[in-house]
């Protein structure tokens, strides 16, 4: 059987036309995240990480319907730059690239776009544009339908069952559960016990595979919903 691409960087121009052609693809996510501090035990990619792989697995399991754009690594993240390390995009500029992203998308017929965030930070500031978005592509395309969710709020009910504190938190229970699910290299057991910070210790890998799922689920039904017509802004 052939591989199953689900990210646009993976194809050639030729594949994605014909795939578009074909009804393939018309749905596209975009995964957002940040690089920065996740306490003294997460790797810093934690947000891009998790938000890529939830994307990825939700278009592998709607195959051919959905491609996935190369995750946007960094995010706003000023409220963590006293930690070294942290790689903080201003948000104009980060808007920006996230809008032209989208309007690519939209460009080449792709009409139903889910920008997928993994970073708190990056909430308020698309939260505050999109409105603007909608009205943009109302006029300028009125078929295409842009929508932002972060992961953790499309499964949030499940998400709150599970966990014993709150969710998503920063790099606490919810997170650390969710690495060891998916990227246990990403977390360092060690620094885990020596760090002020005691609610990581209330997270396992069974847990964060059950949140994984959630995540994966709630916006697998999300997606589903858009193709379905639903979710438009207007
Ligand atoms: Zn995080």
């Amino acid at each position: 059987m052939q591989e199953q691409h689900v990210f646009i960087g993976d194809l050639t121009r030729r594949e994605f036309r014909e795939a578009l052609a074909g009804g393939k693809f018309q749905t596209a996510i975009i995964p957002t995240g940040s690089i920065e501090q996740h306490l003294e035990h997460l790797a810093m990619e934690h947000d891009i990480r998790m938000a890529t792989h939830v994307a990825e697995q939700v278009a592998r399991q709607l195959y051919p319907q959905v491609i996935v754009t190369l995750p946007i690594r960094a995010g706003i993240s000023e409220h963590h730059m006293m930690h070294q390390g942290t790689v903080s995009a201003k948000p104009g500029p980060w808007l920006s690239v996230i809008f032209d992203a989208v309007e690519s998308l939209v460009r080449h017929g792709i009409n139903n776009v889910l920008v997928l965030n993994g970073h708190g930070g990056n909430e308020a500031p698309v939260n505050g544009i999109i409105g603007q978005w909608h009205l943009y592509f109302r006029a300028q395309a009125p078929q295409a339908n842009v929508q932002f969710h972060s992961y953790w709020d499309l499964s949030r009910p499940e998400a709150e069952k599970l966990c014993k504190t709150g969710v998503p938190g920063h790099a606490q229970e919810y997170e650390t559960a969710m690495a060891l699910a998916v990227c246990p290299h990403n977390v360092r057991l060690d620094a885990m016990q020596d760090q002020e910070d005691r609610s990581p210790l209330g997270a396992s890998a069974e847990q964060g595979q059950k949140l994984v799922d959630a995540a994966v689920n709630a916006t697998r039904r999300y997606v589903e919903e858009m193709i379905a017509g639903q979710h438009r802004p207007f």
